[in-house]
């Protein structure tokens, strides 16, 4: 497939800004295994647009355009790509929803150009836009793909890593081009992973090899051009295997599933319930197992105690080892096994898990930010106890002891 990204936007061509957004989607791309062959710039002005269209759609069979599908008079993107295809804007309802619903929370009055957020081409797959008002779009026609994404970056990003994305893997699917698997990882960062396997990623050009950063977790996307499913089956299963072989036991996956997920499906296989005490987590573990639908099988509960009061009270853990001269203190290896035990006893779970550290910005008990310790109990069994010293701001070491507590468990 060989596409051209059109970069839509009249500061681009002033030199207010630098046109960063194509550099993303071209690694993107290459990411994905799509050859970039042209990169376009044009400014908010539909005549000369429409040129840049009538142009790539003799050099490209993927059309990706970037900026002018905001509101105001000056956002042409659409209407333009539209007009092109001879096809009519609709209005999307769930879109226009959201939009009002952002203004009428907010107490704030619509004007009525807002509603060419919600605008979409005729025959077109929206893709939902997580961080802004404005939906893209995605089209195939005469055999040309053509996808529209926003300018802001903030707002094109997610739009491209998530439902274009998913939007290029299933029309590439069933135009038997694009194949890939997603590979998921747990236990290892993403410069360890990258580090091992790092003559794999530069040397392998079919199927590619390419590692992200998902949600705490890293992520290998392995994709090739085929011409069928068996061809790609078999070259994807060959680098599978080589990748496996070295860091096999990080793999948690060869699907594109969070960690908790698969977690909870061994435990659900093993018949086994879990719980939880979380500290300096504050409920993050809890919240991470409970989105993954039907976690009600396996998970019991989860208690959230902060202070050294509410790991008294509630899990009975003894003031003297809370504080006071000589205690070990709230972040310790004995306070996580005791609170991994209680939880463990009070629910009735297989496994208490329990985490307790200093998330941070400021030390706590004298202790270091991000000195983790992660208490895994196995009822009538051992407790074992995983130091953890992260490196990272606050919710970095919130995310990344929750899914480490997560890794030991699936381990
Ligand atoms: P908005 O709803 O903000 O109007 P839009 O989709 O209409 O979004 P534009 O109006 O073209 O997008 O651009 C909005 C802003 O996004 C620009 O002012 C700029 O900050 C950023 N932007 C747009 N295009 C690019 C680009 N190619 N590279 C980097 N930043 C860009
Ligand atoms: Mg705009």
């Amino acid at each position: 497939m060989k596409a051209e990204i059109i970069a839509v936007g009249t500061e681009l061509l002033l030199g207010q800004i630098v046109n960063t957004n194509a550099q993303f989607l071209s690694q993107g791309l290459a990411g994905l295994g799509i050859d970039v062959y042209f990169q376009t710039v044009v400014g908010d002005n539909a005549q000369r647009l429409r040129q840049a269209i009538e142009v790539a759609r003799t050099r490209a069979d993927f059309i990706l355009f970037t900026g002018g599908i905001g509101p105001t008079q000056d956002d042409l993107t659409k209407d333009t790509l539209a007009d092109y295809l001879g096809r009519q804007l609709l209005i999307h309802e769930p879109s226009m929803s959201k939009i009002e619903h952002f203004f009428s929370s907010r107490g704030s009055h619509m004007v009525e150009s807002n509603r060419r957020q919600a605008n979409m081409i005729e025959g077109s797959v929206p893709l939902a836009n997580e961080t802004g008002l404005a939906v893209g779009n995605a089209i195939v026609q005469d055999g040309t793909l053509y996808a529209l994404l926003p300018g802001p970056p903030r707002e094109m990003k997610p739009m491209f890593n998530g439902p274009l994305r998913q939007w290029l893997i299933d029309v590439s699917g069933q135009h038997n081009l694009l194949y890939s698997r997603i590979l998921r990882f747990a236990g290892i960062g993403e410069s360890s992973l990258e580090a091992e396997l790092i003559d794999i990623i530069d040397g392998q050009t079919d199927p590619t090899v390419a590692p992200y950063a998902k949600e705490g977790e890293v992520v290998i996307r392995v994709s090739t051009k085929a011409g069928s499913a068996v061809e790609a089956l078999g070259k994807i299963d060959r680098t599978v295997a080589l990748i496996r072989e070295r860091v096999g036991q990080y793999m948690y996956a060869e699907e594109d599933i969070p960690l908790e997920e698969a977690v909870l499906r061994k435990l659900r296989d093993k018949r086994l319930k879990l719980s939880c005490a979380e500290s300096c987590s504050g409920g993050l573990l809890s919240e991470l197992i409970t989105s993954v639908p039907g976690s009600s099988g396996e998970f019991l509960g989860s208690i959230v105690t902060y202070t050294n009061t509410m790991k008294h009270k509630l899990l009975g853990i003894p003031l003297s080892q809370l504080e006071g001269p000589g205690a070990p203190g709230a972040i310790s290896e004995s306070t996580a096994q005791l609170m991994a035990q209680r939880v463990n006893e009070l629910t009735g779970s297989d496994w208490g898990i329990a985490i307790t550290g200093v998330a941070g910005p400021t030390e706590s008990e004298g202790k270091p930010v991000g000195l983790v310790y992660i208490a895994l109990a196995r009822r009538g069994g051992e407790t074992t106890v995983h130091s953890m010293k992260w490196s990272g701001n606050r919710s970095s070491v919130r995310i990344r002891s929750a899914k480490t507590a997560l890794y030991r468990l699936w381990e």
